[in-house]
């Protein structure tokens, strides 16, 4: 079966920090954090390097190995020729989904989750100190939560001029969540919160939740979050929908109840919807269904190119953020997600800057950073 992802990914620089230097990749069907480190700006250097690399090599045809190493390879060749960036790393931790397969990769403390059917599981291995003395024995959990070097990384990206990454894949059903985020997120949101906040549909609503609990935690970090919710995808959601909707308005469709087709979920699925149909009033719904999917299928694919590459300011449940995509929504299906949050909030906008936040005029992700720093978003 192929699933389609619903995701959210918000990004807050947290109470305790000056800049935000975790990085995010939304490009379907590529989703990644990072997590930089290093002296003055280098970690948001090395994160924001790493996650333009690695979409890069990706949207170029690298697997997502090939595309991670070179990556590395980047983050460390800035590192070594300029020395106001020796020394700076990333986590990163990625997820490529193929069909119903999830293709990781992964270095750093920066982790992936899944829930499913209400229960979370870590699938990712923290590449840190304390989690290395955890697994030796040599460290309760307990312990290392709150070791006063818990912060210390045994692997990152970027830091050497070979990266060791762990390789691993998932195996999606509908239903599950992935969550891939920062340490400034799963340090201070116990586990038990974490599941609870997957477990909301509306993943905009959990990825809210989810960096609202770590700044009521304290935020002592920056704090990310990308959530991505599968789904059957829209022909099959569909084929649920005729097959039941035809029965429920009692049409002359003999057997519409319980026997519908099953439908491969490859789209644009104008044949497979249609060909098993059997009562004359039928087909032509079908098809004109099949084309409004299809539509919205390749608005789908030209939204995951677009999103990954305009920008504009706008406002998310009251605070200022900066967006990625295009302000509208195709039906139920939004073109843009958030790229950045913040704390400066809309209430509290001049006449002047609100008349700039209300255009929003596409940029380009330099441009619409730039604006967020003249708004105060950021420092
Ligand atoms: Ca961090």
């Amino acid at each position: 079966m192929t699933l389609v992802a619903r995701y959210s990914a918000l990004s807050d620089i947290g109470l305790h920090r000056k800049t935000n230097e975790d990085a995010v990749v939304v490009a379907p069907p590529l989703y990644a954090v990072c997590d930089g480190m290093g002296g003055a700006q280098a970690g948001e250097v090395a994160s924001g390097l790493a996650a333009e690399t690695l979409a890069a090599g990706v949207a170029a045809g690298l697997s997502l190995l090939a595309a991670a190493e070179a990556a590395n390879a980047a983050v460390f060749a800035r590192a070594r020729d300029d020395s106001a960036h020796a020394g700076m790393g990333t986590t990163l931790t990625a997820v490529l989904l193929e069909g119903d397969t999830g293709h990781f990769v992964h270095v750093g403390d920066s982790r992936a989750y899944l829930w499913r059917d209400g229960e979370l599981v870590q699938v990712s291995e923290d590449h840190s100190l304390v989690a290395e003395m955890v697994r030796g024995g040599r460290l309760t959990e307990e312990e290392a939560a709150v070791h006063p070097h818990r912060s210390v990384l045994s692997r990152a990206l970027g830091t050497e001029s070979a990266v060791r990454l762990d390789e691993f894949t998932v195996d999606l059903r509908v239903g599950d969540v992935l969550l891939l985020c920062s340490d400034g997120l799963s340090g201070p949101v116990a586990a038990p919160a974490i599941a609870r906040a997957l477990s909301l549909r509306d993943v905009d609503e959990a990825a809210g939740k989810l960096v609202h609990e770590a700044r009521r935690q304290g935020g002592p970090d920056n704090i990310t979050a990308l959530v991505l919710r599968f789904e059957a995808t829209p022909a099959e959601v569909a084929e649920a929908a005729v097959t039941g909707g035809v029965a429920a308005r009692g049409d002359a469709v003999p057997d519409a109840g319980g026997t519908g087709p099953s439908v491969d979920a490859d789209l644009p699925g104008a044949e497979s919807l249609a060909a098993p149909a059997t009562g004359a009033a039928r087909p032509r719904r079908l098809i004109s269904l099949a084309v409004l999917l299809a539509v919205l299928c390749v608005a789908g694919l030209v939204g995951g190119v677009i999103i990954s590459s305009v920008f504009y300011v706008s406002v998310d449940e009251g605070r200022l953020a900066v967006f990625s995509g295009l302000p509208v929504e195709v039906g139920p299906v939004p073109l843009h997600a958030v790229y950045r949050s913040s704390a400066r909030l809309d209430s509290s906008l001049s006449q002047r800057e609100r008349a700039v936040v209300d255009a929003r005029g596409l940029r380009g992700k330099d441009d619409a950073m730039d604006l967020g720093r003249d708004l105060g978003m950021w420092p």
